[in-house]
């Protein structure tokens, strides 16, 4: 699995269990890790945190502890980054559902 691919599963999850609020009759132990998507960094094994943004707008995350970047392949990641653009839409739909 592509580092994106794991981003975007690990978003997919998050956006499904924060935004959506399937209703789940008991609480999972995951949330915590999930509200905070993003992936271990291959280098020195901090938390990265990746948001939508970071990904669809500029195209690479940064590890805040060693500094590596990494960078999306525009290229290859189509598919992955029309799923995430999807997904962002869906979350503005679902705030400004939230709001009014
Ligand atoms: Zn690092």
């Amino acid at each position: 699995m592509s580092v994106l691919q794991r981003i975007v599963t690990a978003i997919r999850n998050w956006f499904s269990r924060v935004v959506l609020r399937k209703p789940e009759p008991e609480p999972v132990p995951e949330v915590e890790v999930s509200r905070n998507p993003g992936l271990t960094c291959p280098e020195c094994g901090s938390h990265i945190s990746v948001t939508m943004s970071d990904l669809l707008h500029v195209g690479a995350v940064a590890c805040t502890n060693c500094h590596l970047v990494l960078e999306v392949d525009m290229q290859q990641s189509r598919g992955a980054l029309a799923a995430l653009a999807q997904l962002e839409s869906s979350l503005h739909e679902a705030e400004s559902l939230r709001r009014a």
